[in-house]
């Protein structure tokens, strides 16, 4: 049997900064990851998730700030002192060893000696047998759990996509690490097995009990795997919180833009002393005041509901496109002013060009002209 599972380790980092030449690629991020907790960085490709995973990692000095994981800090030290693991997107398996030799390699490093994994000299090793059997007892364990024991004997070549990131998992596995530290490890799979994989990490972090940092550019990812999401843009976390958080009460434009597909529908307004006017025919009323000036209104698609044409206190639309999903259809509108919206709408009859829409004001999302989020309840009345 293998060791106990060590107890998963936090991660604090607090003002890290980290520079290339001129640019600042980490813009002092501070950041509290629980011991346990499946914590995804999330972002636009170069905002700089992965260096700050290699931060963390101890391939990537930072030019400031500090690191500790499990309570130590660990800036001085080495990658390898660190007792983090790393999986990455290339999978970085050796073509040569079978699977089993691939998952092994790690605990052979620990503990055998250089003489004892030599071809000819190992053979004069009488401890090297026992410890060989333990760790292959370890990496069966391994393997069992990831489904991928009747694989051993493969080399990689002759595994699939998901089967390489399995092995992958594995390795990393078996080094029983502090915390999993992944880099886009799922991004070179076709979709479907994409989707299934994300179910497979989400439930081995279940039954690891282990402290997960994941790194993607799919929001979607970020959205149905994490405990909580860390959204990234040019250095800076924009907002940190579980995924419903992250949809429900976006802190800012920026991260209402980025989460959520179909993406949010953004719309012009204004803010004045009757209310904040969104089209001739609809305005809407805050409970608290609002900076009079230009607002923007965020709506998601499926907060927007088909109603009759001219029904009062609705939007007034033109359809340009419907778009049937099975389940749900997208459709693609603009208003009299000219806005292109997205509504996604129960599979429906088909709906006339002209309708409108109406809009539940209790899931609208008010943005100031600084893109901050505006905390208001709307809607006490839309009026005509
Ligand atoms: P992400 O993983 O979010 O796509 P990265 O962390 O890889 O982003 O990169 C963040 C920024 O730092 C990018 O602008 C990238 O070009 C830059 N960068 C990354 N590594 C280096 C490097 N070794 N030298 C110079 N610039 C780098
Ligand atoms: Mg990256």
């Amino acid at each position: 049997m293998p060791p106990e599972r060590r107890p998963p380790a936090g991660i604090t980092l607090r003002g890290i900064v980290k520079r290339y030449g001129t640019a600042t690629v980490l813009d002092s991020i501070d950041l509290d990851i629980a011991p346990g907790e499946f914590l995804t960085l999330v972002g636009p490709s170069g905002c700089g998730k992965s260096t700050l995973l290699r931060t963390i990692a101890g391939f990537e000095p930072q030019d400031a700030g500090q690191v500790r994981i499990g309570g130590r800090a660990v800036d001085a030290l080495p990658p390898a002192a660190r007792d983090v693991a790393m999986v990455f997107q290339s999978y970085a398996l050796y073509p040569h060893m079978t699977v089993a030799g691939n998952i092994a390699t790690p605990l052979e490093m620990r503990r055998l000696s250089l003489a004892e994994r030599l071809p000819l000299l190992r053979l004069l090793s009488p401890r090297r047998p026992r410890i060989r059997r333990g760790i292959m007892a370890e990496v069966e364990a391994v393997a069992r759990q990831l489904d991928i024991l009747p694989l051993m004997a493969r080399k990689p070549a002759q595994l699939s996509g998901g089967q390489r990131q399995r092995v992958a998992l594995g390795r990393a596995m078996v080094r029983d690490p502090a915390a999993f530290l992944m880099d886009e490890p799922l991004s070179n799979l076709d979709a479907r097995l994409r989707v299934q994989m994300r179910t497979e990490l989400a439930d081995l972090h279940k039954r690891l009990g282990a402290t997960f940092v994941y790194v993607t550019h799919d929001q979607v990812e970020a959205m149905t795997m994490s405990d909580r999401v860390a959204l990234m843009e040019t250095g800076r976390i924009l907002q940190l919180g579980t995924p419903a958080a992250l949809y429900d009460t976006p802190a800012s434009m920026a991260v209402a833009r980025f989460i959520g597909s179909p993406p949010i529908n953004l719309l012009q307004a204004e803010a004045r002393a009757d209310g904040i006017i969104l089209a001739e025919s609809l305005r809407l009323h805050a409970d608290s005041a609002v900076p009079h000036g230009p607002v923007t209104l965020g709506l998601r698609p499926e907060s927007l509901e088909p109603a009759p044409a001219e029904a009062p206190g609705t939007l007034p639309v033109t359809l340009r496109r419907a778009e049937n999903l099975g389940a749900e259809w997208l459709l693609h509108v603009v208003t009299s002013a000219g806005a292109a919206l997205v509504a996604r709408v129960p599979a429906t009859a088909p709906v006339p060009e002209r309708f409108s829409l109406a809009i539940d004001p209790a899931r609208l999302h008010l943005f100031g002209a600084d893109g901050r989020r505006i905390v208001t309840r709307l809607g006490a009345r839309i009026t005509a």
